[in-house]
């Protein structure tokens, strides 16, 4: 038996605008980077509970993430699920301390393409571990 795909919205949708049953399809699609490189699945889940450190411990998922073409659409699904699965491990390229800080403006309607943008780049972890401190903002 063969599982069609769902009848998708068009891929420049806003994340907020898709389903939960497109937003699943994107995340497991030969489009996600995991799906096609995967590693092992404890490297999704640091178990550090300093920020820096699950970081660190998540670097290989997190490198990932960050050339993945549907991080927002995984992000997106992440935090419609806060309360279940999308709490724990990587999504998004986030670890669950940023997705925490993220959640207030994404609760206040900001799509998570413009969460993501507001990171250039480089991850603000990294550059407050550059500068000395610690962060808990997006990756
Ligand atoms: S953003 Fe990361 S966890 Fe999400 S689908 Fe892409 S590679 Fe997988």
């Amino acid at each position: 038996m063969t599982i069609a795909p769902p009848a998708l919205s068009p891929r420049a949708a806003a994340p907020a605008k898709l389903s939960d049953r497109e937003l699943q399809w994107h995340v497991t699609s030969a489009e996600a980077e995991c799906v096609r490189a995967p590693i092992d699945p404890d490297e999704w889940f640091p178990i550090a509970s300093d920020p820096a450190k699950a970081a660190w411990q998540a670097s290989r998922a997190l490198a990932l993430c960050t050339g993945c073409a549907v991080r927002a659409e995984c992000l997106e699904l992440a935090l419609r699920h806060w309360r279940g699965v999308g709490r724990h491990g990587v999504w998004g390229g986030t670890l669950e301390s940023e997705r925490d800080a993220l959640r207030p403006q994404w609760l206040a309607g900001a799509d998570v393409r413009q969460l993501l943008r507001a990171d250039p780049g480089e991850p603000p972890r990294m550059r407050e571990a550059a500068a000395g401190g610690a962060s808990t903002a997006a990756g």
